[in-house]
């Protein structure tokens, strides 16, 4: 039996970043993580000589990067320029990211162009808040005019959300994530397994102990307060706090009786968005001006992450291309609409390929905010004391990585705050935070 004051289920970044906040908090905390590293989402392979994410990973100017430096990360790496084309009816287009790829686009009529230039002029000051309670397609139909500059923003919007689900998704925070990404975003050096190391060394500095490949199968509880995280071989961990990173639904299988609780709700309202990936890892390019390309009618992204990163030690060139799945995932059909991608604007590759990772259906979210969605979830559940959630579904209107940051920092502010008025209760109604 080991005893600490928080315990993490999940090693991933919300875990990771939850159990340094814990421990810079003085609390003994203890994270368990089921494989055999830590990471979840955001380690990247070494694969000969090449660094893979598990697909194309870009750091925003959102929650997670303020975090990161907020703890001291140093985060190498470079901001790509976001000069790309567009892919439309199979062909590459110049994509009118600023105003000189706008005049020379042929992709928009001058009507278009004129539209464009106004959004690209207001758009920046936007107050996207405004719109967090109305669907992205009722946003774009009723804010754009053009045709084409809808199919622009489409493709951006997907693009900086990897949501492709316009009637589901809120505009709101992907109107956000889009602003962030205009700002420009960084992509790192040897991948995003960086900011693991670099999370763990700090957690380590701070005292956090870290067990790997133990599987959390059971979170016990008794008179309405949590009690004990149960592994897998037997290992049982007493804590006064627990925070599960958990997706939704292997949270509420965790947690005896969760039928009863608020995690019932959130696992029911959860909408999962997946990916394929294919990343490859080449010699030379063909096409050294064609690093970066946006489907305009296809859900489909590629983007050479060398060109601002180093990503491999022999100089080969990492490239990834998404495919943004809907309803209808067929793994042979997407495979072969992410290598046709790779013909078109990279013709010949498979001539100068020195490694490759597919991952025909990975989980991008385990859910965002949405029109469906009835609750927040988190960071309590309030019918057992002691315990929380975080993990990019316990997303407040965060996307992405920044959900998991900040959904794992309001976790331990709401067991900090608990805390300050089980010592002082004549505190219970101040906001300490
Ligand atoms: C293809 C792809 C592209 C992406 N691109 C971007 C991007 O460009 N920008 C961006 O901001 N974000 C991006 N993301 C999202 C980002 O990677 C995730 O939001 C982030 O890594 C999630 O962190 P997390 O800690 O919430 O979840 P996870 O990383 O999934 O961590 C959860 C952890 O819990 C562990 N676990 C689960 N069950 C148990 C159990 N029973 N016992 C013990 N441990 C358990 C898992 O093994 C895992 O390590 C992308 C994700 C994918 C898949």
């Amino acid at each position: 039996m080991l005893k600490y004051e928080v315990a993490v289920v999940g090693g991933g970044v919300a875990g990771l970043t939850a159990a340094i906040y814990a421990a810079k908090a003085g609390k003994q905390t203890i994270v368990i993580e089921k494989q055999d590293r830590l990471g979840g989402r955001a380690v990247s392979n070494k694969i000969k000589g090449a660094y893979f994410n598990l697909g194309g990973h870009a750091l925003y100017h959102g929650d997670a990067l303020a975090t990161f430096r907020e703890l001291g990360l140093r985060l190498q790496g470079n901001q790509p320029s976001i000069d790309g084309y567009g892919i439309w009816k199979g062909k590459l287009l110049t994509m009118p990211m600023g105003f000189k790829s706008l005049l020379t686009t042929s992709l928009l009529s001058w009507k278009g162009k004129v539209e464009l230039a106004s959004w690209l002029a207001k758009f920046g000051k936007l107050d996207t808040h405004r719109y967090d309670q109305i669907s992205l397609r009722d946003w774009i139909e009723g804010n754009l005019h053009d045709p084409m500059v809808r199919n622009l923003f489409y493709a951006l919007l997907r693009t900086a959300s990897y949501v492709a689900a316009p009637d589901m998704q809120a505009a709101g925070p992907v109107l956000q994530q889009l602003q962030h990404s205009l700002q420009g975003v960084l992509y790192l050096d040897r991948g995003w397994g960086a900011i693991i190391d670099e999370l763990r060394e700090i957690a380590a500095k701070h005292g956090v102990r870290m067990l790997t490949s133990s599987k959390v199968v059971a979170i016990e509880h008794r008179d309405g307060a949590v009690q004990h995280v149960r592994c897998e071989d037997g290992t049982l961990v007493e804590a006064k706090h627990i925070i599960l990173t958990a997706p939704p639904a292997v949270a509420h299988q965790l947690v005896l009786n969760a039928e009863a609780t608020a995690l019932h709700a959130w696992r029911e309202q959860a909408i999962e968005i997946t990916a394929a990936c294919l990343d490859v890892a080449l010699r030379r390019l063909s096409k050294p001006k064609q690093q970066f390309v946006y489907g305009i009618d296809q859900t489909i992204f590629l983007s050479n992450q060398s060109r601002a990163a180093y990503l491999s030690d022999d100089g080969a060139q990492v490239i990834s291309v998404i495919k943004y799945q809907g309803e209808e995932k067929n793994p042979d059909k997407d495979l072969h609409d992410l290598e046709q991608t790779l013909d078109l604007v990279q013709p010949g590759w498979r001539d100068e390929l020195v490694a490759k990772q597919y991952l025909p259906h990975i989980t991008v979210c385990h859910d965002f905010l949405h029109m469906r969605r009835q609750h927040q979830p988190g960071p309590a559940v309030p019918e057992i004391s002691g315990l929380y959630v975080a993990g990019e579904w316990a997303s407040h209107g965060e996307l992405l990585v920044d959900a998991a940051t900040a959904s794992a920092k309001r976790a331990i502010q709401c067991i900090l705050a608990r805390e300050y008025t089980e010592r002082k209760p004549e505190n219970a109604n101040r906001n300490i935070v």
